[in-house]
């Protein structure tokens, strides 16, 4: 009998579309790339140029698709990127600040920046 204590991850994704972020984690460790998308529901995020996957795929022409081989960024977990801090160049350790008009922006914690545009 297996025990599957499945957790609910609470913690809110830091990460945004957009984003610079840097590959810890996986085969393409190392990496860097921006964040094309985020999956908030499985914890996934689709970085250029990472966990490309290719799809072999077979001429439909009934539905106007040609064969060939089609390479796609496939998602990877949201734990095995850090955001990478576009004033100081380190991986971001995301903070937040409150701007005097009340608006709650990420920032970076080693050089203050905000990394919200
Ligand atoms: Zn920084």
């Amino acid at each position: 009998m297996a025990l599957t204590h499945e957790r609910a991850e609470r913690h809110t994704i830091q990460i945004r579309k957009g984003d610079n972020v840097k590959v810890i984690a996986g085969k393409d460790a190392g990496k860097t790339g921006l964040v094309l998308s985020i999956n908030a529901k499985r914890n996934t995020v689709v970085v250029e140029h990472v966990g490309v996957i290719k799809r072999h795929t077979r001429p439909n022409p009934s539905k106007n698709i040609k064969g060939g081989i089609v390479e796609k960024e496939g998602g990877i977990n949201v734990s095995n990127v850090l955001v990478i801090c576009g004033s100081c160049g380190k991986h971001a350790r995301i903070g937040h600040n409150i701007l005097p008009d009340g608006t709650k922006v990420r920032s970076c914690r080693h050089c203050k920046a905000t990394l919200d545009k």
